[in-house]
């Protein structure tokens, strides 16, 4: 079975800053494996290996049919315009708010054999890295809201039949920011 447990918003790995992988074996081609197979089942765009427990720069995306992972993933090239839409996350199931990201990112990383990756993405692919390359350093979309939607974010939260499965008190990610982690 290689469908895994999606965590929820309250899961303390998800505001952990996941470590980098440093050995391309057997191990981290199940984890790509188990993640992809995650991401198709829940269905979603894109997944990062802390959603499933495992706190390691690792993600997959599932977008305009093309489906990939990255390891070690820097963002570096952004372009200034921006891009305006709804935007979720399997571990808020259920909700989605507007969130503005960078229309066209260019990240490069390693794919799970360890040779050199670069991936060029522009409206949803973008959308998307941005999305997991957080997560990867334990920011969720909520910290990316603009402060009216991030209060009805969390009283949406608060809501949620999910809430509070994973942790006794909803608590606000601290990792409140006003510009894109690169
Ligand atoms: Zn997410």
């Amino acid at each position: 079975m290689s469908v895994q447990p999606i965590r929820l918003f309250g899961d303390p790995v998800l505001t952990t800053s996941a470590d980098a992988v440093t050995t391309f074996d057997k191990e981290l081609r199940v984890l790509v494996k188990d993640l992809t197979d995650t991401m198709v089942d829940a269905p979603g765009a894109g997944l990062a290996a802390p959603q499933i427990g495992v706190s390691l720069r690792v993600f997959v995306y599932d977008v305009d049919d093309e489906l990939g992972h990255l390891v070690n993933p820097v963002i570096g090239v952004m372009s200034d315009e921006e891009q305006d839409g709804e935007e979720g996350c399997l571990s808020f199931p259920g909700l989605a708010f507007p969130t503005k990201r960078r229309q066209r990112v260019v990240a490069t990383g390693f794919n799970m054999h360890g040779d050199p990756v670069t991936i060029e993405g522009s409206a949803l692919l973008a959308r998307c890295i941005q999305h997991e390359v957080d997560h990867l350093d334990g920011i969720l979309f909520i910290d990316r809201l603009d402060p009216d939607q991030r209060k009805a974010a969390l009283r949406a939260i608060r809501e949620a039949e999910w809430s509070g499965l994973t942790a006794p008190v909803v608590k606000v990610s601290p990792h409140a920011t006003g510009g894109l982690a690169v």
